[in-house]
């Protein structure tokens, strides 16, 4: 993409209304636009990111056994009154009436569409395990819609609701949840710690938060120093195989980690004391295994293979993929901008062209640019004729991993420089070498 052709819509001063660094260098980026309060035009910076997101979720459940599928924003509000959940949800729930004057609300969640769903076309453990997800817009008209798209009232989710015969294969699928998470959140180049937490109106026996620490994060966190040196790494793991995932499952939630509702101080104090940590941390997903509840509410059953009827097992799972975005900021960036990790970067390369115009300082711009497609990577040309410093605050402001600058001087010794967003450090190389580095950094990534 050639900048002067894009739209970036960058912003030069600090937008009084953002609170937190995630909020304003994603105004300042371009990347969002506030419509009304807590909902947000994304810009194509922002959506581009959403995508990657979107897309990384997506691999990662699929690669897990689950079914993407698709449903809609707009509910009927009578499927709501057979959960019980349509007076529980409060003011919360946008709650609409249609022409006929039906009641119909834009869904928070998708637990009664799913459960009609199955209701319809499942009735026999043959047909089981499944699990069944889409990504889709939610809305919930919180009492508080803050730091951008953090708490926003218009958000993507993945939410994704597993169907199984008994206790023993549900917590198989908790267990896949987990693992599916743990590997999403890396990709992302996040850690995200899961923690006990409390089961909150969805109700339930088993739920675990999964928490990015950050000192801006709404949540109040207590953990075991430990649990920082897990990682699953490139880790393949057989998602079929219930041992395994038993297995990663205990590794991850043997060090304490809890949230503040289900903190315990008795436990905590025997950890030892420089190992006992406890820290903000920002809410990214959440799993629940909660039984039979929506089953047996709706008339959910299954005809188990002894003949018998009974209610199918279910569990909820939860990504926020729009707060991501601001979580991944909020954990990665400096003074000067974003700091994308390579997993989610809008675009894998930034070329600043010190002189626009000169023959041979666009010509080797111009190659590396061509360059770089032919590696299939996305460089982001800063063509524009600007200065230096403006080229430069707009690179660091946006926060490309990567950043090449060409001019005059360094081409008089065939050289072009080489930066790191994060460390800031420059080397000058051939055009060449420099293509060979950035096709070998993002192998890792693609
Ligand atoms: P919170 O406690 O932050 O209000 P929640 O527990 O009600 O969130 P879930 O129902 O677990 O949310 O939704 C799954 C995920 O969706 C959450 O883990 C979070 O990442 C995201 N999410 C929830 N509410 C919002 C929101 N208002 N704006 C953006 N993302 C959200
Ligand atoms: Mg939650």
């Amino acid at each position: 993409m050639r900048l002067s052709r894009y739209f970036l819509p960058v912003l030069k001063e600090n937008p009084a209304e953002a609170q937190i660094a995630s909020h304003r260098l994603m105004l300042r980026a371009g990347m969002i636009k506030q419509s009304s309060t807590g909902i947000y035009s994304w810009l194509p910076m922002g959506f581009k990111i959403l995508r990657k997101l979107e897309n990384i979720v997506h691999e990662e459940q699929v690669r897990a056994g689950h079914i993407p599928m698709l449903m809609p924003t707009l509910q009927p509000a009578d499927l709501w009154r057979e959960s019980g959940r349509y007076e529980v949800y409060g003011h919360e729930m946008l709650r609409i009436k249609d022409r006929h004057d039906r009641d119909m609300l834009y869904g928070p969640t998708n637990e009664e569409l799913i459960t009609d769903i199955f209701r319809n076309h499942v009735g026999s453990y043959k047909d089981l395990p499944l699990t069944l997800y889409h990504i889709q817009w939610k809305f919930r008209d919180e009492t508080r819609p803050r730091f951008g798209v953090m708490r926003g009232r218009e958000f993507f989710m993945k939410d994704g609701y597993n169907f199984d015969i008994d206790r023993k294969s549900a917590m198989h699928a908790y267990n896949r949840h987990l693992v599916s998470y743990l590997r999403t959140y890396e990709r992302m180049g996040l850690k995200a710690l899961p923690m006990r937490a409390d089961s909150g109106p969805i109700g339930g026996e088993d739920t675990h938060e999964f928490l990015v620490l950050a000192d801006t994060g709404e949540s109040e966190v207590f953990y075991d120093s430990d649990i920082l040196d897990l990682k699953i790494g490139d880790r393949t793991v057989d998602y079929d195989d219930q041992d395994e995932c038993a297995a990663i499952f205990n590794e991850w939630t043997t060090p304490y980690a809890r949230t503040d509702e289900t903190h315990d101080d008795d436990i905590f104090l025997q950890i030892p004391a420089h190992r006992r940590k406890s820290s903000r941390g920002i809410e990214v997903g959440q799993i629940f295994y909660f039984g039979t509840k929506y089953s047996e509410s709706m008339g959910a059953n299954v005809v188990k293979d002894t003949g018998e009827l009974v209610p199918v097992h279910m569990g909820s799972h939860g990504i926020g993929v729009s707060r991501l975005i601001g979580a991944i900021i909020e954990a990665s960036h400096d003074d000067r901008g974003i700091i994308w990790p390579e997993g989610v970067t809008p675009f894998h390369c930034g070329i600043v062209n010190l002189k626009q115009g000169d023959a041979e300082t666009d010509a080797v711009c111009e190659a590396f640019y061509l360059g770089m497609k032919a590696l299939g990577l996305e460089p982001l040309y800063d063509d524009r004729l600007e200065r230096a410093g403006g080229k430069f605050a707009t690179m660091d402001l946006i926060g490309l991993p990567w950043r090449i600058t060409v001019g005059p001087r360094g081409l008089k010794n065939g050289v072009i420089e080489l930066t790191s967003r994060r460390t800031g450090k420059s080397e000058e190389m051939l055009v060449e070498n420099a293509l060979e580095r950035i096709a070998q950094t993002y192998s890792a990534y693609t």
